[in-house]
């Protein structure tokens, strides 16, 4: 097939299968977009490009700013629920409010695009293990730990290596939280983790595992991405890892990288530990202002222009013999096998 041929096969995919981005920073641009008093911001910023893409399903982050930490952390994460529910009420339409898989599947059924909530970090509990069950109840269902930095509950690792003390993994706290994020059927997340952290949370948790986005460290060697061990832990424990669409994480050197580039780490995956554990957690990030004294994670882009291009991963992976099935597991079905096994209804 030529390349328009591909391309138009990956659009019809796309249309038939469940496509599911299992991290974007949706809650928290939605809220400072809101802030900054623009209107109507999902049906004309978010809304076309998911369209064009085909995407039933993204997980939001729920992402604090080091500019709020720490005094802010909690009234930040609540208006960010709030603020992303409120945009869903107000559209039932088009959007759904989702936290089981069959909410998610009813939602795609009847063209909605099913909504989830998941923590990058919990800055927001603090240090109060009373809060996560408080958001449960708010329809958060997804728990990374940390995001790049360190809290009560353990180590983050940096985007690049940083002069500081010794790191480590999980605190009491951290692994307390972990149980109690089991117990109440939210997935964990070890995407922005360390390696230590990494590891404990192999050990303690009893279900499968997602690094929602996070790459392949032989590939790049971001502390952000995960290295062949702990790809072939993830896959041994039944978890899936979201690819990530950031250049920084994607190639090496200044670029520009392509959806080309972002499907070889879809092939290392697939090759060391199976395509049952690759998934999509693209991160798209160019429609995001730097917040003012995290410019550290530029000069970042997207390998891909935005939801409504995706396509180009799925054309790349046709081109490179992928079948049907194996790529309707990476556009959504792994991902949906994991929260299957996690979530409680
Ligand atoms: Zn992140």
């Amino acid at each position: 097939m030529g390349k328009t041929d591909l391309l138009t096969e990956a659009e019809r995919i796309h249309r038939e299968v469940l496509v599911l981005d299992a991290h974007f920073d949706l809650a928290m641009d939605l809220l400072d977009r809101t802030e900054r008093g623009e209107t109507n911001v999902f049906r004309t910023v978010f809304d076309p490009p998911f369209r064009e893409g085909g995407v039933d399903c993204v997980v939001s982050s729920i992402f604090v700013s080091q500019r709020f930490l720490p005094e802010q952390a909690l009234r930040r994460g609540l208006d960010q629920v709030e603020c992303l529910r409120r945009e869903v009420e107000h559209w039932p339409e088009r959007l759904a409010f989702c936290t089981t898989v069959e909410e998610i599947r009813s939602a795609a059924a009847s063209g909605r695009l099913g909504i989830m909530l998941s923590f990058e970090g919990a800055e927001p509990i603090g240090n109060d293990i009373r809060l996560l069950s408080v958001f449960h109840r708010l329809g958060v269902r997804g728990l990374g730990l940390v995001w790049s930095r360190r809290n009560y509950l353990a180590d983050g690792c940096p985007f690049n290596p940083v002069k500081a003390g010794k790191a480590g993994g999980l605190t009491d706290l951290g692994v307390k939280v972990l149980r109690e994020a089991e117990r109440l059927g939210m997935w964990i997340d070890v995407s922005h983790l360390n390696d230590e952290g990494f590891y404990d949370v192999m050990e303690l948790s009893k279900k499968p595992v997602i690094a929602s986005h996070s790459n392949c460290r032989n590939l790049v060697p971001s502390p952000r991405n995960l290295t062949d061990d702990q790809i072939r832990t993830l896959a041994k424990k039944g978890g899936v890892m979201g690819m990530n669409g950031c250049s920084i994480f994607v190639g090496n050197g200044p670029g520009p990288f392509t959806a080309g580039d972002l499907a070889d780490h879809v092939d290392h995956v697939a090759k060391i530990a199976g395509i049952e554990h690759v998934g999509l957690g693209l991160d798209f990030c160019d429609g995001f202002p730097a917040p003012p004294g995290e410019s550290d994670l530029l000069p970042s882009r997207d390998v891909i222009a935005g939801h409504g291009r995706i396509s180009e991963l799925t054309a790349e992976l046709l081109h490179r013999g992928y079948s049907k099935n194996h790529i309707s597991l990476v556009l959504g079905g792994n991902f949906l096998r994991v929260l299957e096994e996690v979530l409680v209804s």
